[in-house]
């Protein structure tokens, strides 16, 4: 396990207009480790398809605070974790799975899992029926420095 040299916590409250803060914020602390362009348009994605999740699926028609908690490890990598307290997912696995969606009204194409995973390292989703759900993401960064 590398060492954790920075850490921060943040609550959010998960209306629409928030998500886009999320994403800015995981990006200004993410800047410390100097990415590229492309690793913080990447690390902007994941977060915003995670958000947006807590925010449809986790809390559908209610509102509820979404917890983001963000590390560094060691002198390079960047851990991202987003916990909601709503619904849950009752089968990770084929939630997991492309183009998989719960999207009634079709105007979803069950890709946000994908593109948390391909834009990043490491891609962990915890899930409880009616408990809630969080994706824990990590991504080394070039450090080009
Ligand atoms: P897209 O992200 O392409 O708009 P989507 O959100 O349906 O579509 P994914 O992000 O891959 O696709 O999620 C797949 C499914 O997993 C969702 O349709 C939903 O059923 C479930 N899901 C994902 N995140 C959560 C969450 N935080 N809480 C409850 N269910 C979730
Ligand atoms: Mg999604």
């Amino acid at each position: 396990m590398r060492p954790v040299t920075n850490f921060m916590k943040m609550t959010i409250v998960g209306y629409s207009k928030n998500e886009a803060l999320a994403r800015m914020c995981v990006a200004a602390f993410a800047s410390q480790l100097d990415p590229t362009i492309e690793e913080i348009n990447d690390i902007k994605a994941a977060v915003s398809e995670a958000v947006t999740n807590c925010i449809v699926h986790g809390y559908r028609d209610t509102i509820g605070d979404i917890d983001i908690k963000l590390k560094i490890l060691g002198e390079d990598t960047v851990y991202i974790k987003i916990t909601d307290k709503g619904v849950g997912i009752a089968d990770v696995d084929q939630a997991m799975q492309p183009m998989f969606t719960t999207s009634p009204d079709g105007e979803r194409a069950g890709l946000g899992f994908a593109v948390m995973e391909s834009f990043t390292d490491s891609l962990k989703v915890r899930s409880k029926p009616g408990k809630g759900t969080s994706v824990t993401m990590t991504k080394t960064l070039s450090r080009r420095g």
